[in-house]
């Protein structure tokens, strides 16, 4: 079995369809100004999927699609036909703002689409807008709910939560996701990137979370799914559902990351704080054969040592502490969340 330098298997493959979004997440990128890629550079579906294809016998068995925002990519529904009549791939799923879904989910849904995450992070019209700079609410959960009609299921809500920005949204969020049966995700504000100048002071972490909703509504731990996911579940002790939390910062989960990621624009990524890529998309524009590629595919993955968010976290409990500037990276939506 492929495995990498710290003996993990790759399983999930998270693909950015493309860079373009039509929000602006102060948290993810609060440019004025971003290059998007030249269309010509980004992946084809048929591209993609003769990746998928060849990452198979790699170990792949899940898909995430993602971006930017996967749903401004022209015919998503098409991709997701086309993957999940790839043989191995066992789950798809999409993360998305949610603007563009209400017209969109059964479409998705009929293409073999069966789990998607919505990110949300305030139930504030206004602190909505502030946060994305331009979303509306109302859409969005205009977009959940259509979700919710076509049987999509589970659909999971992803909150990032920032000190002094939306920490009082966490148990309204709470309350949502217990009412209507959504599972609600907390994730960590992280230093993706560069361009949203990350503190650690605005890390709101996990701990503090947990409390807040614990002080409500009591809580059992039940670990993280399959062993390995990013998420660490929680029961509530009234019956009603789960909830998640993704705690990157203060609770790393390196040590079981099964995850690579294909850029938009056919970068190979070994981890979400990488500073660069391996170019895949040359080898699949310049009549290399499949062979050729899925081992050139393998022996980056057999060489990856990633462990950022580990590193990170000890050197934020080291005397010297943590300088998020001290490190490049790729950003967030260049290289899919
Ligand atoms: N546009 C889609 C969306 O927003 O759901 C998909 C791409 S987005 C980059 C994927 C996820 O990354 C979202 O849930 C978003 O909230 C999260 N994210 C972006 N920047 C983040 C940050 N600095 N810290 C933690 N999560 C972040
Ligand atoms: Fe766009 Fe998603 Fe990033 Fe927000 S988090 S700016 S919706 S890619
Ligand atoms: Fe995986 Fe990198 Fe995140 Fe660690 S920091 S869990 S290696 S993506």
């Amino acid at each position: 079995m492929l495995q990498d330098q710290l003996q993990r298997p790759l399983r999930d493959l998270r693909i950015s369809v493309t860079d373009r979004c039509n929000f602006r997440c102060t948290y993810c990128m609060p440019f004025d100004h971003y290059d998007w890629i030249d269309k010509r550079e980004i992946l084809t579906y048929e591209e993609i999927c003769r990746v998928v294809r060849l990452a198979v016998p790699l170990g792949v068995r899940k898909i995430r699609l993602t971006g930017g925002e996967p749903l401004v990519r022209r015919d998503l529904p098409d991709l997701v036909r086309q993957l999940a009549g790839i043989a191995g791939i066992e789950d798809i799923a999409l993360t998305t703002n949610g603007s563009r879904l209400s017209g969109m989910a059964g479409a998705l849904r009929d293409a073999g689409l069966r789990r998607i995450n919505v990110s949300i992070d305030s139930l504030d019209p206004e602190r909505f807008r502030r946060i994305t700079k331009r979303g509306d609410l109302d859409d969005v959960l205009k977009g959940l709910f259509a979700a919710k009609e076509t049987g999509l299921a589970p659909i999971k809500i992803n909150a990032v939560i920032e000190r002094c920005v939306n920490e009082e949204d966490i148990l309204p969020l709470v309350e949502f996701g217990r009412e209507h049966d959504f599972v609600m995700r907390f994730i960590e504000y992280m230093d993706v990137g560069t361009a949203n100048a990350w503190r650690l002071e605005r890390t709101v972490p996990k701990a503090e979370i947990l409390e807040r909703i614990g002080a409500r509504y009591p809580l059992e731990p039940i670990g993280r799914g399959e062993g390995n996911a990013p998420a660490v579940d929680y029961a509530f002790r009234d019956g009603k559902g789960t909830v998640g939390i993704v705690a990157s910062v203060t609770e790393p989960f390196c040590g079981t990351c099964s995850r690579g990621r294909l850029t938009a624009d056919g970068r190979i990524v070994t981890c979400l704080f990488s500073r660069t890529g391996h170019d895949l998309k040359a080898r699949l524009r310049s009549g290399t054969g499949d062979d050729e590629i899925r081992e050139w595919m393998a022996a980056v993955w057999a060489g990856r040592t990633d462990r950022f968010s580990a590193d990170r976290l000890h050197a934020i409990q080291s005397d010297d502490g943590y300088d998020p500037e001290q490190h490049d990276k790729i950003e967030m939506i260049t290289l899919g969340g």
